[in-house]
This record gives structure tokens, C-alpha cells and sequence, in this order.
């Protein structure tokens, strides 16, 4: 199925003009680059980047509002962060357009970036009261040790397209109360967007009374996001996106020994086990899979099932990819709306011919879609290919729906083949068999860092890390202790006693 009719650019530039009017927040217009949708893949608006200098000034003034940033109480760090959560709330709505039309997700989508929000918010919140050290027992009679967490100072964050929002705030309202201060260069694919929510922290930061400068955003492309990277006043640099990305930003940072977070690709995958209800592993499979067109870091891009089942899951999942609903993303039937450009369907239809080339069958979808209507536009079928063995484009990432099906005999060969690629974010597995399970989530078992069991690869709650290994990154983000990376921690040594009494017993005087 594919909704004929689309939003004119007109209709939808105006409409990323009244949520912007909504939140107060105004555009730099410029000619240096274009916001765009890929709704029709577009022009709506020309910009103005971020020059050297004006990078140079917010880094400066960052720095100094880290000066009196880091010892304002952690609590009264939180208000902010709770007012910036009141501001999202109320502007819901409208931030939910600006990423549905510049990053093309569907309405439901869209809305559930804005929650990931406002729950990140609130776990933020709570961690200002929460920022523990340790007691630790000392070895030495009237002694204490103890083990306290600082702020670290200026965090850059640089962002990818496909959560244009979220990754954001999950650094953000983190970092914000650690006590560090924040600097953004998001995607250049979606600057609107990014606008709207420095806008809202800015308001929260003039309703408490925070300094204006714990937050500064830099439009641009990467070579924004390089100046960043080498400064020697940014402390973190958390950046999201590509594994190619990662590889030129995790080097440059190490070499000034600053600490980087990386959030980089995955090439997720489900094991579909004998015993799994195909029911829940259909649906988990399909929205994992196409869900966000096959945009998220965690979309499932491999299946591995059982041998015994295959033909099954196959058909089943045929049926389902044949009926799913591709257009426009802000119409409430479609569920899958356009890839972000058209070199992404490039790649997609690339790596299609180069599955093909070596054995493996497109059993469904892979058509390009409203061609006539919207040229400029990329919409797709999400694709589903049968593939007999994990060549090179499987261990790959591309970045749109394609979901390879690989089969096989015995839960140890699942997981070498799970496991056989550079990338380990996100994983799961389809069983009702409790040992397959508990294997599977064993240190023998999955090597991402998402392990899931009886639901998909993609929509992780804020409450938990999230992040993964190898090509991944390693960095972890959002909930749990995740804040650690963003503060530094020191060992105290307290003598409460008259005596100097040296560790390990050594004697000197
Ligand atoms: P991208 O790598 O093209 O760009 C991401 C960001 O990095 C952009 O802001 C870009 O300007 C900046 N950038 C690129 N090269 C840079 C450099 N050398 N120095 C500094 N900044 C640089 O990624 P994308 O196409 O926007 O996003 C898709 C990719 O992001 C996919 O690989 C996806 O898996 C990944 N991703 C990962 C996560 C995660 O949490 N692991 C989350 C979202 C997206």
C-alpha cells in the first residue's frame, strides 16, 4: 500500500514555521546550508552556519559557565532540567512535527522521540539527588576513604539525523546535572529541529536562573563537529552516528587525552528459536525491521532462524512486509515514511544488487515508491532477502530497511553467526525455552550491548544504558550509571586519627 498524496513543501514549511513561532524559536537564515525535508526531499529553508569564530565563542563562554556551573548543588542543577522536561511536555506536539518533517518519521514515532524526552527528564531529575560515591573501608586504623564524583566541564555533542532530538537529551539533561555545561552540533540533516530544543533550554535556563551559557548549539556540517573535537577545553566529546564517523573522532580525541563516548552503527540481529511464539516474533520482527524505514542504530537487519521453522517465518513475514502502508509519515495509517535522502536509497539499492551477485533472493519488497509524486524524495519498500551465508554486505550496516534471513541447526551456530560481524549494539532472541534464553544472555552468549529476549532489537527505555561494543563504539548513554562518564571521580583519603600511618605498612621517620 502506498498513500498517493503528500504534503506540498509549501504546506510543510509552513507548518515547521508555526511549531518554531510556538516555541519561540527563531531561524538564522543564511545561504551557508538547507534545512530540507525528506517528505519531498525539499529545500524549506536556507541557513546560517556556525564560523570559527562564533565556535571559538562558545567554547569560551562555555567554559566559563562550567566555572560556576560545577558548584551549584546537584538538586538545584535539576530544577532546570525539570523545567526543560515541563517545556517539552507542553511542546510535544510541535516537536514532534519538526521531526517528522525533517527527519521523515512517522507520526507515532515522532511522538515517542519527544517521550524518550521528557522520561529522560525525569530520570535526570531524580539522578541530581542521586550522584552517589562510595565509603570505602580504609586499611589504616582512624582513617576513611571515600570516593566522590565532579563535574568534568564542557561536553560537546555531536548528533546523527535519525533521533535528532533524543540522543541530544540524553546527553543533555544528564550532563546538565553532573554539572557539566553543553555544546551541540546536531545532524546538518536536521538543524530545525535542534533550534526548537536549544530554544526550550534556553527558556528553562531563564526561568530558574541558570547561566545562559550552560548550553550553546552550533549549526553546521562536521567541520563544526572537527573543531570540537580537537579543542582541548571540551572535556567529552559524545558523538553519535556512523562507524566512519567514530573511527576519525575516537583518535583525534585520544590523542589530547579527552575522553570521547562513542554511540556508533550496529547490525542488529533476532535468533528466531523452535519453540518462539510466532506471533510476538512477527510483530517484533516487522517493527524492528522497518519500523523508522530501517533508520535506527538498533533496526534488525539480520534473522537467524531456525532451520525447522524458516519457511514459516518466511512466508509470514512476506505477507506482512507486502501489506505494510509507505507514504506520508504524517497520515496516521502509513507506517513507514521516506528514507532520509536519496543516496541512502542508493546505498540500500546497492547493497540489494550486491546481495544478489552473491546468492541471495529478494523475497519481498526493495520497489522505489512515489517516484512521480515526489522526485526529489526517497520511499521505498523495506526488503526482505534470503541469504544462505553471511557474506560482506550482510556484515555491513546499510542504513535502510533491508533485513537478511539466515538460517540455522544448533543455538551455538546462531550465535557465531549473531556474533560474526564488526558491530555489537543491539540483539535478540525468540524463545520460549528458558536455557536458550539464559544462554543467550550469557557471557557466551550475545556480545551487544542490548540483549533482549521475546521482543525486537529496536525501542530501548531511557532507564537502562544503552550503547554497544566493537564497532559500536563502547560508549553507554541514557539511564543506569551512564552519568559516570560524565564526571570525573576522586579518591579521598581522610585521617581522623593522630597518627600518619603509611599504606601497606611502610615506615619512613
Ligand atoms: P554521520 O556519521 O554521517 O553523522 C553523524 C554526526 O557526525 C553529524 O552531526 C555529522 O556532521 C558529524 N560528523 C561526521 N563526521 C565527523 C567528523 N569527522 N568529525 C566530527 N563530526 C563529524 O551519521 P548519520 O548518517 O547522521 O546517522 C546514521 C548513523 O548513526 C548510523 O550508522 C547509525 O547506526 C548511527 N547511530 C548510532 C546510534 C547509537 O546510539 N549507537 C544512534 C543513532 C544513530
Amino acid at each position: 500500500m502506498t498513500s498517493t498524496t503528500l504534503p506540498t513543501t509549501d504546506d510543510l514549511r509552513a507548518r515547521a514555521r508555526t511549531a518554531l513561532d510556538h516555541i519561540g524559536a527563531a531561524v538564522p537564515e543564511g545561504s551557508d546550508f538547507q534545512a530540507r525535508t525528506p517528505i519531498t526531499g525539499e529545500n524549506l529553508f536556507g541557513l546560517t552556519a556556525a564560523t570559527d569564530a562564533d565556535t571559538e565563542a562558545a567554547i569560551a563562554a562555555s567554559r566559563t559557565a562550567f566555572l560556576t556551573w560545577r558548584t551549584t548543588p546537584a538538586p538545584r542543577r535539576g530544577e532546570l532540567v525539570r523545567r526543560l522536561g515541563e517545556l517539552l511536555r507542553a511542546h510535544k506536539s510541535d516537536l514532534a512535527d519538526l521531526v517528522t518533517i525533517e527527519a521523515g518519521k512517522i507520526r507515532s514515532e515522532a511522538l515517542g522521540e519527544i517521550q524518550e524526552m521528557i522520561d529522560i527528564c525525569d530520570f535526570a531529575v531524580g539522578l541530581s539527588r542521586q550522584l552517589y560515591g562510595r565509603t570505602i573501608a580504609s586499611e589504616r586504623p582512624g582513617h576513611r576513604l571515600a570516593e566522590t564524583w565532579h563535574p568534568l566541564g564542557v561536553v560537546g555533542v555531536i548528533s546523527a539525523f535519525n533521533f535528532p532530538a533524543a540522543v541530544w537529551s540524553w546527553n543533555t539533561a544528564v550532563a546538565l546535572v553532573c554539572g557539566d555545561t553543553v555544546i551541540w552540533k546536531p545532524s546538518e540533516l536536521t538543524p530545525l529541529i535542534s533550534l526548537a530544543c536549544d530554544r526550550l533550554l534556553d527558556r528553562a535556563a531563564e526561568e530558574v536562573g541558570a547561566p545562559r551559557d550552560v548550553h550553546r548549539l552550533l549549526l553546521g556540517d562536521r567541520t563544526v563537529g572537527e573543531k570540537l573535537v580537537d579543542d582541548a577545553r571540551v572535556a567529552l566529546v559524545s558523538a553519535t552516528g556512523s562507524t566512519r564517523m567514530g573511527r576519525e573522532v575516537g583518535p583525534r580525541v585520544a590523542a589530547r587525552f579527552g575522553r570521547s563516548l562513542l554511540e556508533l552503527g550496529g547490525n542488529n540481529a533476532t535468533i528466531v528459536a523452535p519453540s518462539a511464539d510466532l506471533d510476538l516474533a512477527i510483530q517484533g520482527i516487522v517493527f524492528a525491521a522497518a519500523g523508522t524505514a530501517g533508520q535506527r542504530c538498533t533496526t534488525l537487519r539480520r534473522l537467524i532462524v531456525h532451520r525447522d521453522i524458516a519457511d514459516a517465518v518466511v512466508e509470514r513475514l512476506t505477507a506482512a512486509y507486502r501489506k505494510l502502508p509507505i507514504g506520508d509519515p504524517f497520515d496516521e495509517t502509513t507506517l513507514v515514511g521516506p528514507l532520509i535522502t536519496t543516496a541512502a536509497l542508493d546505498a540500500m539499492n546497492d547493497a540489494l544488487a550486491r546481495v544478489q551477485a552473491q546468492g541471495g533472493k529478494i523475497l519481498a519488497g526493495g520497489n522505489r515508491r512515489l517516484t512521480e509524486a515526489a522526485p526529489s524524495a526517497a520511499y521505498t519498500e523495506p526488503a526482505l532477502v534470503r541469504v544462505d551465508e553471511q557474506t560482506d554486505v550482510v556484515r555491513e550496516e546499510t542504513f535502510a530497511p533491508i533485513l537478511y534471513v539466515l538460517t540455522y541447526d544448533t543455538l551455538d551456530e546462531a550465535i557465531a553467526l549473531h556474533n560474526d560481524v564488526p558491530q555489537g549494539l543491539s540483539s535478540s532472541i525468540f524463545t520460549r525455552d528458558q536455557q536458550e534464553a539464559e544462554i543467550f544472555l550469557s557471557a557466551a552468549g550475545s556480545d551487544c550491548g542490548i540483549a533482549n529476549v521475546n521482543i525486537g532489537t529496536s525501542g530501548a527505555e531511557i532507564g537502562g544504558a544503552f550503547g554497544g561494543e566493537k564497532d559500536t563504539g563502547g560508549g553507554r548513554e541514557s539511564g543506569s550509571d551512564a552519568w559516570k562518564a560524565y564526571m570525573r571521580s576522586a579518591t579521598n583519603t581522610i585521617n581522623y586519627s593522630t597518627e600518619l600511618a603509611l599504606a601497606q605498612g611502610v615506615s619512613f621517620l
